[in-house]
């Protein structure tokens, strides 16, 4: 080996001691098996991850059907029970098709590798999902943002865009770090009035938000408000994987070109077993959704009587925006050695200065749970000020 240092090296070492100037070196929490944690950090908002009748429904698949589904969709890899799975999906969100992909990241690559390209133009709320971002990219288009869930803002770049180049409104429907939920019916209307597709990624709202679980989206806006609806499945139906829901034309469109659905393995069908065991009690338990509301407003309630930095969200996202990242990392460890995980998010994922304590809220959690939630929180406080 020679003594020169290799440029790989080089280039790793400053791109960390880069990351952990800025406060931002990010590790992975290994969690025990039998660790005596509450979780305020996760998406499983209705409890359902660790419902055994989803674990019995994934199992009995699996046993039956494979532990791996063999193949891609186009190949050998797309079973009844997917097809059986995109049918119930489409009637949850009031659209004639849907189709699952393996993930939310991959449904959001998909979409938009295929609809665009350097000949459409892509606006998308600042604040939306990674995945959105990447997914433009990827297509070779260009994103234009616009301010967090300003039509205005919104309004003043279609009209910049010539009226007959293919045009694509993105947002996220509940956005994840701030637990707001976009104006969807505004934006519908902004957009069509110049001749633009809207895409809505509902990864939060679906199973927490809508008359039946079907999200900020579903069935209040139709396809024509909505042609391009995403939902994910590894969050409130507590499983894995993800959609996209519209017509036949789009759907068609997904299966010929979206290359991440295209060039890669189905869902294993035990995973697809347990989305279906996970509709079934989203529509037959209405109280899950109730109890995971009202923990919302109890949770809000006694935030404010304690003086704490609230949002105005709605939903299970509940972030206390703390500023900056070495006080978020104070509290999240001082929350953790009391038994309580939440997430510590800071930027890049957020932006600088906007540092926060991303909480979530369950229906599976107890009155003890909140109860301890906010004894942390009141601890943090105090011994801030002292
Ligand atoms: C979590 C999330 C995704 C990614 O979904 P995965 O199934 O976890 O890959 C996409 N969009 C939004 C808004 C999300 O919050």
């Amino acid at each position: 080996m020679g003594s020169h240092t290799d440029p790989w090296s080089t280039r790793l070492a400053k791109a960390a001691e880069q990351r952990r100037a800025d406060g931002g070196w990010r590790q992975r929490p290994t969690l025990s098996d039998v660790a005596p944690f509450t979780d305020f950090a996760g998406n499983d908002y209705l409890g359902l991850a660790d419902d055994p009748r989803l674990a019995e429904a994934q199992a009995e698949a699996a046993r039956r059907l494979g532990a791996g589904a063999k193949a891609s969709h186009l190949v050998s890899g797309h079973l009844e029970i997917h097809e059986r799975l995109e049918r119930h999906l489409a009637d949850l969100t009031g659209r004639p098709r849907a189709l699952l992909f393996s993930t939310g990241y991959m449904a959001n690559l998909g979409v938009l590798q295929a609809l665009c390209d350097r000949h459409t133009r892509v606006f998308q709320d600042r604040l939306n999902h990674a995945s959105l971002i990447d997914g433009a990219r990827l297509a070779g288009a260009t994103s234009r943002r616009f301010h967090h869930r300003d039509l205005e803002d919104l309004e003043r770049l279609l009209a910049r865009a010539p009226d007959d180049t293919p045009t694509l409104v993105v947002s996220d429907g509940v956005f994840s770090m701030d637990g707001d939920v976009a104006e969807v019916g505004e934006l519908a209307a902004t957009a069509r009035r110049h001749g633009a597709w809207l895409m809505i990624d509902d990864a939060h709202g679906l199973g927490v938000l809508g008359e039946v679980g079907d999200g900020c989206v579903g069935r209040a806006h139709d396809r024509r408000e909505v042609p391009v609806l995403v939902g994910t499945l590894g969050k409130a139906l507590g499983s894995a994987g993800a959609f996209v829901a519209g017509d036949e034309a789009l759907i068609d469109h997904l299966i010929q070109f979206a290359r991440p659905y295209v060039y890669t393995t189905a869902q294993p069908p035990g995973v697809v077993a347990a989305t279906l065991a996970a509709l079934d009690v989203l529509a037959r338990e209405p109280e899950r959704r109730a109890r995971l509301h009202e923990r919302i407003a109890r949770f809000r309630r006694e935030t404010v009587t304690l003086g704490l930095p609230l949002t105005g969200s709605r939903t299970p996202i509940q972030p206390l925006v703390l500023g900056d990242n070495a006080r978020v990392m104070r509290w999240a460890e001082r929350l953790a050695r009391a038994g309580l995980r939440v997430g510590a998010i800071r930027a890049p994922t957020v932006p600088k200065g906007e540092a926060r304590l991303r909480i979530t809220l369950s229906a599976a959690h107890g009155d003890d749970a909140l109860d301890a939630l906010l004894d942390g929180l009141a601890a943090c406080q105090r011994e801030e000020v002292a």
